[in-house]
């Protein structure tokens, strides 16, 4: 029987990351994984390259320019007329995503990472069976002096709308449809909702999104949430709050949702329906409760802060873990983990995990929103930015949008940073890195930010904690 240091089960951005890891440290490493591509041939790269974080962020990117270029007259360029080859927007985003996990498979190659191709399940013993998918695979069973499980999530099913891939799709199916429905419904306003109906509405889509709470993404700083909703109202996304979906029901030609609001009972009639009510965890035949692990109630593996599981030598990271199911955190549980196994001392901070929601404009954050931070007692100061006052975003013609800088009114250590705007994902490293280094906001304050940058707003959100902003 084949023996590695490590067998990792699940090659997404926890496993295959875990896996890399393994190997720099001069760990024999093995990585199962039993997913096929749409050809059905085994790929690599997990649920975020194949059908969530790359593939999402393709058509976003593609949806974005399209709506960008119906939208140039302002900056003094004509355009002819927009047309929309559907069909070649989906074969860009395949392209992107096979160059990725092509390359996945190249950089486990490298490290010289036994790929076993199939289904993993813990066979007791410190041993990994392996079952094979039809096409191909690796049959047999591996020993490992370690276990790694990184077997992600899938999209957790609504029982009053079940998914046939037709008509009612989840979030895979929202990434490959055929033709811009003409009403689409989503149900669930969670970052997937909102980002897959943000790319179907730039399109030209009539969107509805329903969403059984009252607030829109409650984990979102109030300030910026309520912005965006409003963006999100402007772009005619209509967001139904407290709209919870009882029944759907298929009718000829169209689908007739039923849900419940604080006014009684009300249907819409759609043509597609997107499923997006959250993610669970996948253990599905992984053999993990018989082989003495312990499971939470909502089928997460219970695990302590080092991803450690009840077994010994046995660790579980990822989206099948607590925490939140992002691919970085993922990323970053695989590298502790990888690292404790070597005999290091990894370590991940939950506190500084950021967080990214890809509409236009698009949300991001880190740490604790002023609410939060204010619920549990802390005395704060915050400075808020509007994009409105930055030069670079007058330039841009995009202006909707703020920055906030939480900080404790004692300290001025910074707490939470939040972004709403263009391209504020790529804001929010600077901001990771001050949580991660402790900055105070007069830190912030006293860095030289390039003139004219998007990044001048966090300065002098900055500069807005101490009340000394110089552009407002
Ligand atoms: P996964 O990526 O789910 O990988 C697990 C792999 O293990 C899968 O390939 C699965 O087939 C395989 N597997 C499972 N069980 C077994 C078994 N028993 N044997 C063999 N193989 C097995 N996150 C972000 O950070 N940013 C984003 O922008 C973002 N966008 C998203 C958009 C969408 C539409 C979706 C659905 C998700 C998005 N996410 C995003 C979430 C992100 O994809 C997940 O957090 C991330 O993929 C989790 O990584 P993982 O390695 O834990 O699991
Ligand atoms: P997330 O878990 O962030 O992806 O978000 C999923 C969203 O779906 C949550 O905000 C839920 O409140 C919402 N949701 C769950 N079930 C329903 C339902 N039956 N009708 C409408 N919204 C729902």
């Amino acid at each position: 029987m084949q023996k590695f240091d490590v067998v990792v089960i699940g090659g997404g951005p926890g496993g295959y990351v875990a896996a890399i890891r393994c190997a720099q440290l001069g760990l024999s490493t093995a990585c199962v994984d039993e997913r096929l591509d749409k050809g059905g041939k085994p790929v690599l790269g997990g649920t975020c390259l194949n059908v969530g974080c790359i593939p999402s962020k393709a058509l976003l990117d593609s949806t974005s320019l399209y709506q960008s270029l119906a939208n140039v007259k302002d900056h003094g360029i004509e355009v002819g007329e927009l047309r929309l080859d559907l069909g070649a927007m989906i074969a860009r985003k395949d392209r992107v995503v096979q160059t990725l996990t092509a390359g996945v498979a190249g950089l486990l190659r490298k490290h010289k990472v036994s790929w076993l191709k199939g289904h993993g399940r813990l066979a007791g013993q410190m041993r990994v069976e392996i079952v094979p998918s039809e096409s191909e695979g690796t049959a047999g069973t591996v020993e490992a002096d370690h276990i790694i499980i990184a077997t992600g999530s899938e999209p957790a099913p609504l029982d009053v709308a079940p998914v046939d891939g037709e008509r009612i799709i989840d979030s895979t199916g929202a990434l490959d449809l055929t033709e811009v429905p003409g009403r689409l419904g989503v149900i669930g306003a969670g970052v997937i909702g909102l980002e897959l109906g943000s790319v179907w509405r730039r399109l030209g889509a009539e969107v509805v999104v329903l969403e059984a709470l009252d607030s829109l993404l409650p984990a979102v700083d109030t300030d910026l949430g309520r912005e965006a909703a409003r963006q999100f109202r402007r772009q005619g996304v209509d967001i139904r709050l407290g709209a919870r979906v009882t029944a759907v029901e298929h009718e000829r030609e169209a689908l007739r949702v039923a849900y419940e609001d604080a006014a009684g009972a009300q249907a819409l009639e759609v043509d597609r329906l997107i499923v997006a009510v959250g993610r669970h965890p996948h253990t599905v035949d992984l053999g993990a409760e018989a082989a003495g692990l312990s499971v939470d109630e909502r089928g997460f593996i219970d695990v302590d802060e080092r991803c450690r599981t009840a077994l010994p030598r046995v660790y579980a990271i990822g989206d099948v873990v607590r925490g939140p199911m992002l691919a970085h955190k993922a990323s970053e549980e695989a590298i502790m983990v990888a690292e404790c196994i070597a005999g290091q001392h990894g370590e991940v901070n939950y506190g500084a995990v950021p967080w990214v929601i890809y509409t236009a404009p698009e949300i991001a954050w880190v740490g604790e929103t002023e609410q939060a931070a204010r619920a549990r007692g802390a005395k704060v100061r915050s400075g808020r930015f509007p994009l409105t006052a930055s030069g670079r975003a007058r330039a841009m013609g995009e202006t909707a949008g703020l920055v906030k800088v939480v900080a404790d009114a004692d300290t001025d250590r910074v707490l939470g940073v939040h972004l709403l705007g263009p391209h504020v994902s790529e804001l929010l490293g600077e901001a990771v890195l001050a949580l991660e280094f402790a900055a105070s906001s007069e830190d912030i304050a006293r860095t030289i930010h390039a003139h004219p940058t998007l990044s001048e707003a966090l300065h002098e959100a900055a500069l807005a904690v101490d009340g000394r902003p110089i552009h407002i």
